[in-house]
């Protein structure tokens, strides 16, 4: 049966970073529904062009679309042994889409880690976040800076700032996660699946307590 790892946690938390270090280590293929959205942003498909006009709000993507686009994505032969889902679901109707999705491919949800931080930690680490066009790696001008100042230290391609990772957005970001992703912890908690992971140590750190909360 494929094993999924649902992350959860806030925007800013470390999710992403985690994910990919995770998914490496337990050989999984990574989904990150933001990553989709911006890959397609970037190719300028008709699904980018209407995702962005809420992601540079701060708003979710309606549910829908982002159900189709993960749907997609879980058909890929890369997902058959199973993924770790990094910021889907993100609501309550998602994660009731996620049950349907993976009853129809054999699979079931092992832990859900759920990453946390306070708020002014979030902000602070947003602030500073730069990311690289080519395939998203993530950089921290003071907590993991890149060796050389605007470039990717793995794929040497350019790093930016995402425009939702600006301040006045962040605030709507966080205040979108409150309403429509918290809900969700609760959910999962019923499931007895929860972890509760300490996100403001170091991300080595982090990443051993992942590591060993999924192994349990
Ligand atoms: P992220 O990179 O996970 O912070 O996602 C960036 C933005 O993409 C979010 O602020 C949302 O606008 C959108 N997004 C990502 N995942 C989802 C999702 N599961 N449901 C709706 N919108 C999403």
């Amino acid at each position: 049966m494929a094993t999924f790892i649902v992350l959860l946690g806030p925007p800013g938390v470390g999710k992403g970073t985690q994910a990919r270090i995770l998914a490496e280590a337990k050989k999984l293929a990574h989904i990150s529904s933001g990553d989709l959205f911006r890959e397609n942003i970037k190719n300028k498909t008709e699904l980018g062009n209407h995702a962005r006009e809420f992601i540079d709000k701060g708003e979710l993507v309606p549910d829908d679309v982002t159900i189709g686009m993960i749907r997609e994505r879980l058909n890929r032969p890369d997902c058959k042994a199973g993924a770790i889902l990094d910021g889907f679901p993100r609501t309550p109707v998602q994660a009731m889409a996620l049950e349907k999705m993976l009853a129809d491919f054999n699979g079931q949800i092992s832990a859900v880690p759920y990453i946390t931080a306070p708020e002014e930690v979030l902000v602070g680490r947003i602030g500073g976040r730069w990311t690289c066009r080519l395939h998203g790696h993530v950089y921290h001008q003071m907590f993991n800076p890149p060796m050389k100042a605007g470039v990717c230290d793995i794929d040497d391609s350019e790093l930016y700032q995402r425009e939702d990772d600006k301040v006045e957005t962040v605030t709507m970001r966080i205040r979108v996660y409150l309403e429509q992703t918290i809900p969700l912890v609760e959910y999962y908690r019923k499931t007895g699946k929860l972890v509760e992971i300490d996100g403001t140590k170091p991300v080595e750190l982090v990443s051993k307590d992942l590591c060993s909360a999924v192994s349990k």
